[in-house]
């Protein structure tokens, strides 16, 4: 049994690195605003590419669906393991900052130093303690200007690298593997499409994390809160003692909302209360409230939290009326996993053959996997050795691409077994 822990060696035999340069290279940038899938045409242009690499790899299959959903199949090699494993990752990069026009900057012999960028952008080591574990790595940096989309063309080259890697080395032994790579995962809807009765793995793993040993098992539970506030409206000018004015108790709610449970106040496994969108006219308007908690009976006592405060205000003024509907956003994919210790025993194995200490850490988000697990498909998340995401100061070492493609491979000898 062969297991990798010498990233020098992937980045000396494999391109993954120019892979990398050729996919950030290429404008992702999903779009919330749209409703169509892809939210934007350009994510065709880097799934069309992908599609090609993969039949040039010999994946079976390989294809893109009408809603940009790149899957295809490499068949199990000297095994006789019946496992079927996924490797996903996603095709978007965030539209919080510009992805269009990515120069990827290289810093070679990385001396831990500031690392210094156009437009007075700068990466300390004393706000990235991470840095200091790069002394001496090649770090990838844009110019400053833009996003990297190491979040997560990382993930994708990764993914690729272990392919090639198979069709270079036909002896080594690996599990049938099913590749997908998904549209607008930044915008929330990576898993809303993706072809899982089709994509036929056992169980899947997204590469969509960040330092290099970390794992995730662990989201948090989300739900939505709507509260609508409907008023009494007349004209102004003859208002007085009839007009109830909507928004006024929205903001009274708003203001009433604990701010100790809040994003800005809140860090590890605390969960938060995050009004995120107003919409709406003095005689009816709408709050859109994000819930989050790692514990699902926390998650619902937010859900009470919110519906109190607004009754509170439906009872000091009868005239207003509060609606308030909570829906399920995802749910902490943990509560799927725990039936399945040997999917976290493999990976936390895999990371410790790459010679890493496995770190188990929740994500204060969600991810793709977080939706394909509650739909039957159990998926943790993975490390690609991306920093800093979805700003101008994202950067990654290829030391640490290295050892998220030495994690992969080492997870598939072991689903070999
Ligand atoms: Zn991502």
């Amino acid at each position: 049994m062969r297991f990798f822990n010498d990233p020098k060696e992937i980045l000396e035999q494999t391109t993954l690195v120019d892979r990398f340069v050729s996919y950030v290279q290429i404008d992702t940038t999903s779009n919330e605003k749209s409703e169509a899938c892809p939210s934007t045409e350009e994510q065709w242009v880097l799934a069309r590419k992908l599609v090609e690499e993969l039949q040039a790899l010999g994946l079976e299959g390989a294809a893109v669906d009408d809603n940009c959903y790149v899957t295809g199949s490499l068949p199990a090699s000297h095994t006789d393991a019946t496992t079927v494993v996924g490797l996903i990752a996603h095709l978007d990069t965030s539209p919080a900052a510009p992805g269009k026009n990515v120069r990827p900057v290289f810093h070679e012999k990385y001396d831990g130093s500031t690392v210094v960028l156009k437009d007075g952008v700068t990466i300390a080591p004393d706000d990235n303690p991470t840095l200091l574990e790069c002394i001496g790595d090649t770090l990838i940096t844009s110019d400053g200007t833009t996003l990297l989309g190491a979040d997560d063309k990382a993930g994708v080259a990764e993914i690729m690298t272990v392919l090639s890697y198979y069709k270079d080395h036909p002896q080594l032994a690996h599990p049938a593997i099913k590749v997908g790579f998904t549209p607008d995962e930044e915008i929330g809807r990576g898993s809303d499409k993706f072809p899982i009765d089709t994509f036929g793995a056992d169980v899947a793993f997204t590469l969509d994390g960040t330092h290099p040993g970390e794992i995730n098992i662990e989201t948090f539970n989300a739900d939505s809160a709507f509260v609508t506030f409907t008023g009494v409206s007349t004209h102004p000018g003859t208002a007085k003692g009839k007009l109830v004015n909507a928004m006024r108790y929205l903001a009274t709610f708003i203001d009433r909302l604990p701010a100790e449970v809040s994003p800005e106040c809140t860090e590890d496994r605390e969960g938060f209360i995050h009004p995120v969108d107003l919409d709406g006219t003095a005689s009816k308007c709408r709050c859109h409230l994000i819930l989050r908690d790692f514990d699902e009976d926390k998650l619902a006592a937010l859900g009470k939290t919110v519906a109190a405060i607004a009754r509170d205000i439906e009872t000091e003024e009868p005239r207003v009326k509060v609606q308030v509907e909570i829906k399920r956003s995802y749910p902490n994919m943990y509560q799927f996993l725990k039936e399945k210790p040997e999917i976290l025993e493999k990976l936390q194995e895999a990371v410790r053959q790459t010679g890493l200490k496995p770190q188990l850490v929740p994500i204060r988000g969600g991810t793709d996997g977080a939706n394909l697990t509650r739909k039957g498909l159990p998926c943790p998340n993975i490390f690609t050795g991306g920093m800093n995401y979805h700003g101008p100061t994202e950067w990654i070492s290829t030391r640490a691409m290295g050892l998220s493609v030495c994690t992969v491979l080492n997870l598939m000898t072991l689903y070999a077994k």
